[in-house]
């Protein structure tokens, strides 16, 4: 299973991922960070294909996600 951490320190709330992820599995979380604003979240990460998709768009690089040698399959939904 791919691992996928966001650091809420670096996000801005801007939903980009959200929209982004092909398995619908991000959404924005009620924590508020420091810079004041809502965070994303990874709400369901055992649906992950680790697709990448998510760092890629991030315009905070706010997203990082580690496959740890396994190969998946891209959009297979
Ligand atoms: S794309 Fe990046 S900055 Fe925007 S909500 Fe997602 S993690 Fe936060
Ligand atoms: S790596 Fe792909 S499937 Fe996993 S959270 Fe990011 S966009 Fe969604």
């Amino acid at each position: 299973m791919p691992g996928i951490k966001i650091d809420k320190s670096y996000c801005k709330g801007c939903e980009l991922c959200v929209f982004a992820c092909p398995m619908q599995i991000i959404s924005m979380s009620k924590e508020i960070n420091l810079k004041g604003f809502y965070c994303a979240q990874v709400h369901e990460p055992t649906k992950c294909i680790g697709c990448r998709i998510c760092a890629i768009i991030c315009p905070d690089v706010a997203i990082e996600v580690h496959n740890y040698g396994t190969q998946f399959t891209l959009f297979e939904y």
